[in-house]
């Protein structure tokens, strides 16, 4: 059973999440401090944190940051003020996976949570538009179709997919996929990248010139783009 941490001071918005929490299924525990909810949510016995910014001892942006430092990767919604835009993106900032606007509506919180517990069943998988590459089978999904990778093709897919929209050099593609001993010609990387594009589809992956090669997700993907 999944077992959210509720961290909110305010009793009745704490109980009515708790009671809501229970009927769905969960496992629900309230926490109304701010340095009390840091030690439970390091303690390992949560799958998600619920997480309001105004609380007494500590408020929910330390909570936040010290989880992040102490690499903790729980998910954490983050309750804002629904007027609260610079809440909002200092709690993302600082680490939130999502944040819901008070007074929120319960089912909408809900859905949210679910959708956070569905996205950590699907953690192996990277994913960059229709393009999804799972780290466990090491296959590449593309568009519902299922391609097999060499080791090498997946270790630049893998370095790819962490970082879309960003020109890699074939430095960093090389430091990526061949180790430290192997010095690998520097035309390598440029067969490596036909044969992805082979498997993936020519459009995914653009080569910058003079710089290096970029894995286009599909806000920065354009037309005018040159494809080498
Ligand atoms: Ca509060």
């Amino acid at each position: 059973m999944k077992h959210v941490l509720i961290v909110e001071d305010e009793r009745s918005i704490a109980l009515r999440l708790q009671q809501s929490l229970r009927a769905e299924g969960f496992g629900a525990t309230i926490v109304s401090d701010g340095e009390r909810a840091r030690d439970c949510a390091l303690s390992g016995a949560y799958d998600l944190l619920v997480l309001d910014i105004g609380l007494p001892t500590m408020d929910g942006f330390t909570v936040l940051s010290q989880l992040r430092e102490a690499s903790s990767r729980m998910p954490i919604i983050v309750l804002t003020a629904r007027s609260g835009v610079a809440d909002t993106v200092a709690g993302l900032e600082g680490g939130a996976d999502d944040y819901v606007g008070k007074p929120f509506r319960m089912q909408e919180l809900l859905a949210r949570i679910r959708l956070r517990f569905r996205d950590g069943e699907n953690a192996h998988l990277l994913r960059c538009g229709e393009l999804a590459l799972d780290l466990r089978t090491r296959q590449l999904h593309v568009d519902g179709r299922i391609v097999d990778l060499t080791t090498r093709e997946f270790a630049l897919a893998e370095i790819f997919m962490r970082n879309p929209g960003t020109v890699l050099t074939r430095e960093q593609l090389i430091a990526a996929a061949w180790s430290d001993d192997v010095q690998p010609a520097s035309n390598v990387i440029d067969v490596y990248v036909r044969y992805l594009r082979r498997k993936t589809g020519a459009q995914w992956i653009s080569t910058v010139r003079g710089k290096g090669y970029r894995l286009d997700d599909s806000t920065s993907r354009l037309p005018t783009d040159s494809r080498g």
